[in-house]
C-alpha cells in the first residue's frame, strides 16, 4: 500500500494505492520518456535542441537531416575548393 498527495491550483488531495498499482506506475514512470526532451548536443553538450533536433547553443543539427545537411555542405566545400 501506498500514499500519492496530488497537490494542484484546484486543490489537493490523497490516494491510496495498492501494491499491484504502485508496481504498474513504477513500470509506467521507468519507460516514460519526454517528447520535449530530446536528448544532449554532441558538439556543446546542450540540452536545447529545437523540435529540427538543431541546437540553439551551437546551431549544430543532429538527426537524419543535420547528417544530409552537413554532408552536403562538406560536398559543397569540398567542390568550392576543386574549382578555385
Ligand atoms: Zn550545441
Amino acid at each position: 500500500m501506498a500514499v500519492i498527495g496530488v497537490r494542484t491550483a484546484l486543490g489537493e488531495d490523497v490516494f491510496t494505492l495498492s501494491d499491484h498499482v504502485i508496481r504498474a506506475l513504477c513500470r509506467a514512470l521507468e519507460s516514460y520518456r519526454d517528447p520535449e526532451d530530446r536528448g544532449n548536443c554532441t558538439k556543446c553538450g546542450g540540452r536545447h535542441l529545437d523540435e529540427n533536433l538543431h541546437c540553439r547553443d551551437c546551431g549544430q543539427l543532429h538527426g537524419i537531416l543535420g547528417q544530409v545537411i552537413a554532408e552536403h555542405a562538406r560536398r559543397v566545400a569540398a567542390s568550392d575548393e576543386g574549382a578555385s
